[in-house]
């Protein structure tokens, strides 16, 4: 096998190394990221507290009702108590309860808004509660094939670390030197001649350099500098 081949055949591995490193590193980076799950739990818990909220203006709404009913209840109590004679008494009286009245319907009417807030914030919730523990099981479910194709990946990039290094072990050691260096460089350094043209560059070879290809020597194209492989 021409030298260029083995290059070439490393090349194909190494290609196929990066690109299992690449996939490697978006799956690790996937790996615990939870920001989807922190983002609906920060909403439920808004949620959560809106509703505390809401339920304490609820009671408090509800404790002025009762009061309100307490002074209503007594002042009736004292206006048809017949113990008050004097008429401006008692229409002074008579004003007071009507003015206790329109306050009790009024917080009335808000308790019964608030109640209804404090209904759709319970629904609410409830969803997202029930949306989140969907999330966390499928993220747990996606976390657990995730750490699996990683696991697997690694032991393909092992083997495949091995059999480079076979490989490389198998070619003439001046001419890896110049592989290795030239793919600090570029991705693809051993290229095909194809009709007589540098498939790197695509520039027609000059006859010297193909007739040096088919020799079986290592010859790089005199203009891109990468490295022939005559198939
Ligand atoms: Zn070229």
């Amino acid at each position: 096998m021409s030298i260029a081949k083995q290059l070439y055949q490393l090349q194909e591995l190494d290609l196929e190394i990066e690109s299992n490193e690449k996939t490697l590193d978006r799956l690790e980076s996937q790996l615990g990221d939870d920001r989807i799950l922190v983002e609906v739990q920060n909403k439920l818990t808004s949620e959560q507290h809106r509703l505390d909220e809401l339920k304490h203006q609820q009671h408090s709404a509800e404790w002025e009702i009762d009061d309100l009913v307490n002074k209503i209840t007594i002042a009736e109590g004292q206006l048809y108590s017949g113990r008050i004679k004097n008429p401006k008494e008692l229409t002074s009286l008579q004003h007071e309860v009507d003015l206790l009245k329109s306050k009790r319907d009024q917080l009335e009417n808000k308790a019964l808004k608030i109640m209804d807030e404090v209904e759709s914030a319970q629904a609410s919730i409830a969803a997202r509660s029930s949306e989140l523990n969907k999330l966390e099981t499928e993220w747990h479910r996606q976390q657990q094939q995730l750490s699996a194709e990683i696991e697997a990946l690694k032991g393909k990039l092992s083997e495949l670390g091995q059999g480079r290094q076979l490989l490389s072990a198998e070619i003439e050691p001046q001419a890896v030197a110049v592989y290795d260096k030239l793919r600090k460089q570029k991705s693809q350094v051993v290229v095909r001649i194809e009709q007589g043209i540098c498939r790197g560059c695509r520039i027609s070879l000059p006859s010297r350099e193909l007739q040096q290809a088919r020799g079986g020597s290592l010859v790089r194209c005199s203009s891109c500098g990468r490295i022939l492989f005559l198939p």
